[in-house]
């Protein structure tokens, strides 16, 4: 049943999201435009259109229709149809990000890159596959297990997240600190531009010095340059062994200083997280099994590797923390699979805490350089201090990258009113600290306003320039990154 836009906002069913205020007139003939191209996987009703209204963030728009395109001819007859019509158009992988990115915040079309989803190529000689954006990241390393091979970049939200949104945020995880980002892994790119033309923007080879570095410039482009349609991967062997270091400090900011010095031993651990105490108290709560008894401020240091390389490897890390550590062991096996599998919930479980409280996603992605981790730790506890708001830390600490979580009873407008304050606080910060305002999760519309001051206005209008001759009527996810 398809409503007109003033009933849509009226009517009872439809969960009105706090930016959907501008009714929009819903328009028919682009709708059996869109139905000719894909049938009925292009959808006016209200309540899907609800559905893609925002990702997991709180940024929220509600598009005026949502289609699902299964190939890439469908996409480029999508696009240049919104380009003749000037239609937004923002597309969606699995609606897992954290900054906005896929919330179609100016209407028109959410693109629902989640059906194509095929493994198209696993090449073993060539150590690379071939992939449609809407693999999911956990699947593909599913497929890649049984030939002894993997995708390194690891989120968190892994067994959600498309290959499509890890590209177009250069999305990263526990493991990067050692493999690297997705742009390290992104070797070509088959890409729908605004008007609806097809480009590769590299080819089925480990290294090339031909021309721009196109493949660069989309990865992490937040949809805003053109819509990513395949993708070539470069894949890696899976280690033989892994090995976990549980390093427990009663500071954080000395949990900080032990990252540095293992760092600087020249120790390259496969994985590097900080868990403060409420996060460990959250880690227990997440899985009250976890054999886990200690308390503190801990970090956790994966090694991988050979037998004999990750042995040594820990045993340096327990020799360097063991002086600054309340206390310090190392476990393999099931245990550590158990403590990953906890601290992949625990970002989502904060709730635990307090189930009055929501965990709002601002402020959560910072990073800095390695040495002023410690900085940054203080910074961040004394702004929760001055402003009394809780602030857990945790995430990726072995790159710099704290994730702050804020939470709050969302009912409350004061404590809106202290996150926003602190969130911004913690932003500054960063960026004052030498830093990023966001590491892995994106700037979208969440952290748009700090994009010029962290860039510079001179290299944000290049930026700007590279948008406009892409893009010249700014139909691709249009209001995003300050663009
Ligand atoms: C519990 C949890 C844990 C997380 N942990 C991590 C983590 O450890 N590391 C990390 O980096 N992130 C993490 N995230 C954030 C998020 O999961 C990642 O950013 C992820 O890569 C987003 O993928 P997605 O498919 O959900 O993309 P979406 O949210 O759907 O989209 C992300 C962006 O990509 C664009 N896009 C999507 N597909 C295409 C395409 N085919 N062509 C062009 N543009 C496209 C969208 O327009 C949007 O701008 C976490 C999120 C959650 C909820």
């Amino acid at each position: 049943m398809q409503l007109p836009a003033n009933e849509i906002f009226d009517n009872p069913d439809c969960i009105k999201c706090a930016r959907c205020v501008e009714p929009r007139i819903i328009m028919n003939d682009i709708l059996q435009e869109l139905k000719s191209i894909v049938g009925e996987r292009a959808s006016a009703s209200p309540s899907e259109r609800c559905c893609y209204a925002s990702d997991a963030s709180q940024i929220a728009g509600l598009p005026d229709f949502v289609v699902r395109p299964m190939n890439t001819k469908e996409v480029s007859l999508i696009l240049r149809l919104c380009h003749d019509q000037i239609i937004p158009i923002t597309a969606r992988g699995a609606g897992t990000g954290l900054a906005g990115g896929c919330s179609p915040v100016k209407g028109g079309i959410v693109l629902d890159m989640s059906g194509m989803n095929r493994i198209l190529e696993i090449d073993i000689e060539n150590q690379l596959v071939i992939v449609e954006p809407g693999v999911v990241a956990e699947k593909l390393n599913s497929a890649l297990k049984p030939h002894g091979l993997f995708f390194p970049p690891d989120p968190g939200s892994m067994a959600m997240c498309t290959i499509g949104g890890m590209i177009s945020y250069n999305s990263s995880g526990m493991r990067s600190v050692k493999y690297g980002t997705v742009r390290n892994y992104v070797l070509d790119l088959e890409v729908v531009l605004a008007d609806g033309q097809v480009i590769h923007t590299g080819r089925k080879v480990l290294k090339s010095s031909a021309g721009y570095d196109l493949t660069r410039l989309f990865v992490g482009s937040e949809g805003t340059l053109g819509i990513i349609t395949r993708a070539g991967l470069k894949i890696a062997p899976l280690p033989k062994t892994r090995k976990l270091v549980l390093a427990f400090f009663d500071e954080a900011e000395t949990a900080g200083q032990a990252v540095i010095r293992v760092f600087s031993r020249g120790i390259t651990p496969s994985a590097c997280e900080i868990l403060d105490k409420t996060t460990l108290q959250v880690l227990k709560l997440c899985d009250p099994m976890l054999a886990i008894a200690e308390e503190g401020d801990l970090i956790l240091f994966e090694v991988d590797g050979t037998e004999g390389s990750t042995n040594e490897a820990a045993i340096q890390i327990f020799e360097t923390c063991q002086p600054l550590a309340r206390s310090v062991r190392i476990v393999t096996g099931q245990q550590m699979q158990d403590i990953w599998a906890a601290r992949r919930l625990v970002g989502a479980a904060i709730s635990r805490l307090d189930p009055k409280k929501t965990r709002i996603y601002m402020g959560e992605d910072v990073g800095v350089p390695i040495k002023k981790i410690p900085a940054l730790i203080k910074k961040v506890q004394q702004i929760a201090a001055k402003i009394d708001i809780p602030a857990m830390k945790y995430g990726h600490i072995g790159d710099g990258n704290l994730h702050v979580a804020l939470f709050i009873d969302v009912m409350d407008d004061e404590q809106w009113n202290k996150l926003f304050l602190a969130a911004d606080k913690i932003h500054r910060a960063a960026l004052e600290l030498g830093g990023t305002v966001s590491s892995e999760h994106g700037i979208g519309l969440a952290r748009a306003e700090y994009l010029p001051e962290q860039m510079g206005l001179e290299a944000f209008s290049v930026m700007q320039s590279i948008k406009n001759a892409l893009d010249p009527q700014g139909i691709l996810n249009p209001g995003k990154m300050g663009l």
